[in-house]
């Protein structure tokens, strides 16, 4: 065996931007700025679910809930779409395979790490408003402080209105934040730890210091932000009790890097992998099998409530769709789980030359390097993780060479170091096929994550490819 021959066993992770001719860099920069659009509108689940429900509508899917009711049956080349809370999507092409032969599937979450107002959050303190908060997800308190910070979320009143909300967003909006101590009076402060520097309790949101005009009245300043509050939303303090509002990074998500090669926004985790999913699924036309796309909830507080993959809502619409194709029998449901194979997509975490002491570099992610695959996710010894089957690792292989995909593969960081969970093995308890997969980011969870566009372009094309051939 000569030297050529010997090189050809070993395995390269190759960059993708070495294989790109200027044609596909333009596509490149286009994708990354649809999805700077999307990041910058985009900021809660909510809002990714109307936004993706809006643009499929567009490319000609339909509300399940209104096929349903007009007992109308499906047949192959449909495209629908089942909305759960407006926070919780599943969308479906109709495959001309029956059901029962199960799936391809891509899933990903909209929710991400951010600060949610408690239900009763407003109060006045030495002549300023603030709001109190509980945060959601993992999040580094510290990063939280001294940033502008937006509102994004609704209140719905007794009567059942629903009103939605978004401060910060606009340039002339307003914006709020989160103070933290000046240097020269932080020596107890610095003294701490980074976890407890900034403690939960603290991240009261400033909200205003005018007072109302009436001297002798309690709590002016509180009031005159409800009276403006009322002005504006028609909404009581009351109302705060059935509201969703999150506090998010303000601004739009930004070209990174003096090339431009990557991506700055908030909720990359996981809208990054939801997004690109999305814009491969509004490609699929008359599958084999019915491709689905799911995007759902509460996957950072692990994937509780009715909008969370734990719940039966996906399993319940594929039972809804079974019906609707005519062939509806809880055993064919069963099969057409257990014998669909899927992409969880979830972010990975990029090495970071300026961490390099928590990756292992033969086992982790790198920018520009494409998608990312996990066999297991996890932590102390792979627990909690789905643990892919090498058979389905060996198909995958094939369909991404096939489409000239560039990828790699990942753990999060080395071992012992730290770990995560997705929603991979909820799916996998039907016994389908799933391996986790995704892109890698800097500053996970952090108020603004970095992606590779590179990436982001490569985990579409692996989308396509895996809806067209699994
Ligand atoms: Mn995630
Ligand atoms: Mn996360």
């Amino acid at each position: 065996m000569n030297d050529k021959q010997n090189s050809q066993l070993e395995k390269e992770y190759n960059l993708a931007w070495d294989k790109y001719t200027d044609e596909d860099l333009e596509k490149v920069f286009q994708l990354s700025e649809r999805y700077i659009e999307f990041m910058s509108k985009c900021k809660t689940e909510r809002e990714c679910a109307r936004e993706f429900k809006a643009i499929a509508e567009k490319f000609g899917y339909r509300d399940l809930a209104d096929l349903i009711k007009e007992h109308k049956a499906l047949k192959p080349g449909d495209k629908v779409y089942a909305d759960k809370m407006g926070k919780s999507l599943a969308l479906f092409v109709i495959g001309r395979e029956p059901l029962e032969n199960g799936m391809t599937i891509l899933g990903a979450h909209i929710d991400s790490p951010r600060l949610d107002l408690k239900q009763n959050p407003l109060y006045e303190d030495t002549d300023l408003a603030l709001l109190e908060t509980h945060y959601y997800g993992g999040i580094k308190k510290y990063q939280w402080v001294t940033m502008p910070l937006a509102v994004h979320g609704v209140v719905v009143k007794k009567d059942g209105t629903c009103v939605n909300i978004v401060i910060g967003e606009d340039e002339n909006d307003p914006v709020l934040g989160v103070s933290d101590l000046l240097i020269h009076l932080a020596s107890n402060q610095m003294s701490k730890t980074l976890a407890k520097g900034v403690e939960g309790e603290n991240l009261n949101v400033f909200a205003g210091s005018i007072p109302i005009k009436d001297t002798e009245a309690k709590n002016r300043v509180k009031q005159n932000i409800l009276r403006l509050l009322n002005e504006e939303y028609k909404i009581t303090e009351e109302d705060f009790v059935s509201a969703e509002l999150e506090i998010v990074p303000a601004g739009r998500a930004r070209h990174y890097g003096l090339d431009k090669s990557m991506v700055m926004a908030y909720g990359q985790d996981d809208r990054i992998c939801a997004y690109t999913s999305f814009e491969a699924m509004m490609e699929v036309k008359n599958p084999e099998k019915t491709c689905v796309t799911l995007l759902v909830d509460k996957e950072e507080i692990g994937s509780v409530g009715a909008t969370g993959m734990h719940s039966r809502f996906f399993e319940n619409t594929v039972a809804e769709i079974a019906n609707l194709l005519g062939d509806y029998s809880e055993l064919k449901v069963r099969r057409a789980l257990t014998n669909s194979k899927m992409l969880s997509s979830d972010v990975s975490a990029a090495f970071d030359p300026n961490y390099p002491e928590v990756m292992e570099k033969k086992n982790c992610a790198y920018f520009g390097k494409g998608i990312v695959f996990n066999k297991y996710s996890g932590s102390r010894g792979k627990s909690g993780s789905n643990d892919a089957n090498p058979e389905f690792i060996a198909e995958i292989r094939r369909i991404m060479d096939k489409y000239n995909v560039t990828w790699q593969t990942a753990e999060l960081g080395k071992v012992d170091q730290g770990g995560g969970g997705t929603i991979a093995y909820i799916l996998a308890n039907y016994g389908m096929e799933v391996i986790d997969a995704g892109i890698a980011l800097h500053n996970m969870h952090a108020p603004w994550e970095v992606a590779s566009k590179a990436d982001i372009y490569e985990a579409k094309k692996a989308y396509i490819a895996f809806l067209k051939e699994a």
